[in-house]
């Protein structure tokens, strides 16, 4: 069974989409499925750029190619998530045998590097183009504890540019304005890594593939791993609880998986643990994991007509037994913003981890 995360539907995605699908169909496999990400719509300038028809104009990016997948393809498992990827579960990394990102921002792509490493995906190729010097660059990775990551080789600067792009933590960046032409050969040497990892088994290196459209050449890095790296390289070992999140209360999965003194985390995700009046500021008490799909629509009790919004002081890597509520702890996962596919961790007081993948 071969399962394809695409990350990102515009310039290179939406290529990308068409090549990947009949790869994974050639192993005559009912089971191959695609998962399409994106939180953006395509809009008129869209069609430009973009192989997408006049009908897609207006749809949510991975619903649209998801419906054109299924019409093409109809046996192909093909599954959506209409968000950013920070709100996609990492069980749903952990289940791909590739990962493609076609991502317009740095911090997008740092996002997918953390998310990539912790679930222990085995392929993960990154696209981009640059309509300036008619680039297009494919890179892959082998994600490992000794393999470079995408902040290998980072600098100073490279840090600072992350933070001078996206004071308030948007992901959103400026169109690339590259031709459609363009973003089709990004997708295609990707789809061309991908078939020959299909082939011949995973080849030993990761490496950067540059092609310039403009000087008619080509160029090809061996990526390595830099000792000095800011992320850690740390990837999860997570086993298949068989918990169903709509089944199971916070209580049960406390009192199954993890010990009183356990700290609980939702990998890639934080808790919110309180929520904030829009209007009076009163502080509420709430849990759930922040961008998870829920959605506070309760009013604030203290002045009754201020919705409760999350507050970025009300936020927690990790909680402890001791600081959830009865009443939390007999709400199911599911209530919480917990949903399938998602891997969660119960960390110990000597920082021995146990991570869970949830169903
Ligand atoms: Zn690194
Ligand atoms: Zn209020």
């Amino acid at each position: 069974m071969k399962r394809a995360l695409i990350i990102g539907l515009g310039n290179i995605g939406a290529a990308l989409v068409r090549l990947v699908a009949p790869l994974l169909r050639g192993d005559g496999d009912a089971r191959a499925e695609i998962v399409l990400v994106d939180h953006d719509t395509y809009d008129p300038g869209n069609l430009a750029s973009q192989l997408i028809d006049r009908d897609d104009v207006g749809r949510n990016k991975a619903v649209a190619q998801a419906r054109r997948l299924r019409g093409a393809h109809p046996k192909l498992k093909v599954g959506t998530f209409p968000s950013r990827l920070e709100a996609v579960p990492l069980g749903v990394f952990a289940s791909s045998d590739v990962v493609f990102t076609c991502l317009d921002s740095k911090a997008a792509r740092v996002a997918a590097n953390e998310r990539v490493w912790r679930s222990g995906v085995k392929l993960w190729i990154d696209t981009g183009v640059s309509a300036d010097g008619r680039l297009a660059r494919v890179t892959v990775y082998r994600p490992g504890d000794d393999a470079p990551c995408h902040e290998c080789g980072w600098g100073p600067a490279d840090y600072a540019a992350l933070d001078v792009n996206h004071p308030c933590g948007s992901l959103a960046a400026p169109s690339t304005g590259a031709p459609a032409a363009l973003g089709c050969l990004a997708a295609s040497l990707a789809a061309l890594e991908f078939e020959t990892d299909l082939r011949d088994g995973p080849a030993a290196a990761s490496k950067e593939i540059i092609v310039s459209a403009a000087a008619h050449t080509h160029w090809v890095a061996v990526l390595r791993r830099d000792a000095k790296c800011r992320f850690d390289h740390r990837t999860l070992a997570a086993e298949a609880a068989g918990v169903n999140v709509r089944d199971v209360t916070l209580g049960d999965l406390w009192s199954r998986f993890g010990a009183g003194d356990a700290a609980l985390r939702v990998e890639g995700g934080r808790w919110l643990t309180s929520l904030v009046c829009g209007s009076c500021r009163a502080v509420q008490p709430a849990l759930a994991v922040r961008g998870r799909g829920l959605v506070e629509t309760t009013f604030c009790t203290a002045c009754g007509s201020g919705r409760l919004v999350p507050s970025g002081f009300h936020q927690r890597d990790a909680i402890s037994r001791a600081e959830v509520s009865a009443v939390q702890l007999d709400l199911q996962l599911s209530r919480l913003g917990i949903r399938p596919r998602e891997i969660v961790s119960f960390i110990r007081p000597d920082l021995t981890t146990r991570s869970l993948l949830l169903s």
